[in-house]
């Protein structure tokens, strides 16, 4: 068997970033310590920080007035702000700068009167907290479907923002709807589908006409997980999401010459590790590892962590 190990895969600056939040902030501040929402949609890393005794909320009015509250890589509404300001929580916040990028643009186009598009996933995290911007100036559309049931006038301004994690070409065919039904919606100024989820994207489809089989390692809830199973599906090659090397079924691998491993923005690369190590212990597999892009992207952690850390090492 030949393993297909695409690169980039795994963890992006964002999610990068997050985690190492939480880390610092474990190891300067030490428990209690809560965060709002999974950290990043993976549930080992969720997991590993739950045994160094943080709390995950979905709601802030959980946490004891007080505390420390750490905003996920996903972003928080505006509501969300006030509420953990009115619990006098300090904030700290691991929103990746690509989506705090969308929420100033939902401003920007609220504040100029424009109708926001929202294209994406109601009931994602990222999506909530963009849409909590400018409830009054936004509707969600998930799918072409959707785009024929507004009825807004021929004449409304209008701008289309998109989520960080959707499929490009699913996002595509949405927003062609929108163009066709309403040709003067603007576009946002730069794409709103990050670099990250693009590049994982194109390295799947690059790579999946040469695999038999797609393995990709991530969590149910992670959304640009999910979409790189799409990606390989539509290109023929059948996929399957896994959050570790424990969920391989080993009777997907009858008949499969190569497979190709992947992993989706949040997952860790031990998990890969675990997985390629598996399937080269029992097929005796060779690898290859084909790099479509190099990314060398970096964020700077938190500004209000930055300041704790400057307070603790000059006391
Ligand atoms: S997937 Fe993209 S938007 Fe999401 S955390 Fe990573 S870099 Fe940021």
């Amino acid at each position: 068997m030949k393993i297909l190990l695409a690169n980039p895969r795994g963890f992006c600056a964002g999610v990068d970033m997050a985690i190492d939040t939480v880390q610092e902030l474990v190891d300067l501040i030490g428990t209690p310590l809560y965060v709002y929402h999974e950290i990043v949609h993976n549930r080992h890393v969720v997991e590993r920080f739950v045994r160094q005794g943080v709390t995950f909320v979905e709601d802030v009015n959980e946490v004891p007035p007080g505390n420390t509250v750490v905003f996920s890589a996903h972003g928080v509404s505006p509501q969300v702000r006030a509420d953990a300001e009115a619990r006098d929580l300090r904030m700290i916040d691991a929103t990746c700068p690509l989506v705090t990028k969308v929420h100033v643009e939902a401003r920007r186009y609220a504040r100029m009167g424009k109708q926001i598009l929202l294209v994406g996933h109601a009931d994602h995290q990222e999506i909530k907290g963009t849409f909590g911007e400018a409830p009054e100036r936004m509707t969600i559309v998930e799918s072409p479907e959707d785009v024929e049931e507004l009825d807004f006038s021929p004449n409304t301004p209008m701008v289309y923002l998109t989520q960080t994690t959707l499929s490009i070409d699913d996002a595509n065919v949405i927003i062609d709807a929108i163009k066709r039904k309403y040709p003067h919606c603007m576009a946002p100024p730069k794409e709103d589908i990050c670099y990250a989820t693009t590049n994982r994207q194109h390295a799947v489809r690059d790579l999946a006409p040469r695999a038999d089989l797609t393995i990709v390692i991530g969590s149910r809830n992670s959304s640009n997980s999910v979409r790189l199973t799409e990606i390989s599906e539509h290109s023929g090659t059948p996929a399957r999401l896994v959050d570790d090397a424990t969920e391989l079924d080993y009777g997907w691998f009858e008949g499969v010459e190569t497979v190709l491993v992947t992993a989706g923005a949040s997952a860790p690369e031990d998990l890969v590790n675990g997985v390629i190590r598996a399937l080269r212990i029992r097929y005796d597999a060779d690898l290859e590892e084909p790099v479509t892009v190099d990314e060398g992207m970096n964020f700077a952690l938190p500004v209000q962590l930055r300041i704790l850390k400057n307070e603790a090492s000059s006391a």
